[in-house]
């Protein structure tokens, strides 16, 4: 029998999907230049030039399309390693080190490895991305989620009522996809805090999660702290995506603090997901790519440029918006209570925005800002359209 909730997940597209979809239907019917697609988080900057030289070099090494070993090669974790500490100050372990196609399959096993009955539930915060609810369902728990502050840093308040003992693992998402806060030092001391006081509470570890794949696209001299130097039980999930503008290529990796409790356990049982779940073995090419370009990224100041172009242009008409001040979105405030609604009126405008109910936020809608900056400009007579509709010019 076919499994239905299997079923259930792949029949139905993602907002964010469904919108690139109908932005495609769109460009056929009134041309490709009268639609303004903010909808997915696709870098438009390109990788270094070194990540392609690499590549071309690479892919001649007859041997380069074999199978590594399931955790990934020990050169690439090794270099991985290094890169941390030279960064952070903080030792991540090779050895509790797995390498993932991207942060999606490092989310889906460490959950995996972490769930083991079905009142056991993740927390996270609002507004969240919406394929953490999928993991958690898929590995046998419940997502729940509290709220964020009006800047979007963690709502204490609403965290103590929302955490149960039942939480097992909390994950943040820092520089955010889609509010672009970065959680200060400040916020992330508090969080440890109030974690290690709930793991005395309930006697049992309650693993952070720290899922950063923008972790470098950060501006206005923002800083991101480092989780593992926090909190002890950290597993950092990473992602070449979006700051190596690789995300079709499928590589990342998670880590285990090596001063998380039962942290070889841990390490073997997301091993144990990802032989479970197939996957072992990232791809092999790109795993040499990281380890050649572990220190390299994509020029993120064209996100800045992007980001201040779009915020100014959103201001100016009357919009709400914040400065994100890391990752390639700007999370608006949408005139009206529903953002379903604002999203389908920006679509008779050929405008693509994402609305924030999927991120657990009603009232706001996502733009990427990974777009080129040709298309914000293109875009503004179309915006402002959008603000005289609703009153706000
Ligand atoms: N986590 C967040 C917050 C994201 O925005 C994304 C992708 O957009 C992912 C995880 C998954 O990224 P990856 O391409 O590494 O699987």
């Amino acid at each position: 029998m076919i499994n239905e909730k299997m079923y259930a997940l792949g029949s139905t597209r993602s907002k964010i999907r469904e919108l690139f979809e109908y932005g495609k239907q769109l460009s056929k019917k009134i041309g490709a230049e009268n639609v303004f697609d903010y909808t997915l988080g696709n870098p438009s900057v390109p990788c270094p030039e070194t990540v392609t030289d690499v590549i071309v070099e690479e892919v001649k090494n007859p041997s380069i399309h074999g199978y590594t070993s399931a955790q990934g090669t020990v050169e690439v974790r090794k270099a991985i390693s290094d890169y941390n500490f030279d960064r952070y100050g903080f030792r991540l372990n090779p050895d509790l080190t797995y390498m993932t196609c991207g942060a999606a399959a490092g989310l889906a096993i460490t959950l995996r490895a972490l769930i083991s009955a079905p009142t056991d539930k993740v927390l996270t915060f609002a507004p969240f991305f919406p394929e953490y609810k999928v993991f958690a369902e898929n590995a046998g728990g419940s997502l729940i989620f509290a709220g964020s502050d009006k800047s979007f840093e963690i709502d204490f308040n609403s965290l103590e009522q929302t955490i149960t003992s039942e939480v097992q693992a909390v994950i943040i998402n820092s520089p955010n996809n889609p509010s672009g806060t970065v959680y200060s030092e400040e916020t992330v001391i508090r969080l440890a805090t109030f974690l290690k006081e709930k793991e005395k509470e309930y006697n049992h570890a309650i693993y952070l999660i720290t899922d950063e794949p923008y972790r470098e696209i950060l501006f206005d001299n923002a800083i991101c702290p480092f989780i593992p130097k926090y909190y002890d039980n950290t597993v950092v999930c990473y992602s070449y995506s979006k700051a190596l503008s690789l995300p079709g290529e499928r590589i990342g990796y998670v880590s285990v603090s090596p001063n998380a409790e039962n942290a070889q356990k841990l390490y073997l049982a997301i091993a144990g997901a990802g032989r479970s779940l197939g996957y072992v073995c990232a791809p092999a090419l790109f795993q040499k790519v990281v380890e050649r370009c572990v220190d390299k990224t994509s020029d993120s100041s064209i996100y800045k440029d992007n980001r201040d172009l779009l915020v100014s242009t959103l201001k100016n008409l009357g919009f709400t918006c914040a400065n994100p001040k890391g990752a390639f979105y700007v999370f608006m405030k949408s005139p009206i209570d529903s953002a379903e609604e604002f999203s389908d009126v920006a679509k008779t405008f050929g405008l693509l925005v994402v609305p924030s109910d999927s991120f657990g936020v009603k009232g706001y809608v996502r733009l990427a800002t990974c777009v080129s900056p040709d298309l914000i400009k293109r875009s503004i007579p179309a915006l402002t359209k959008l603000a005289k509709h609703f009153n706000l010019i």
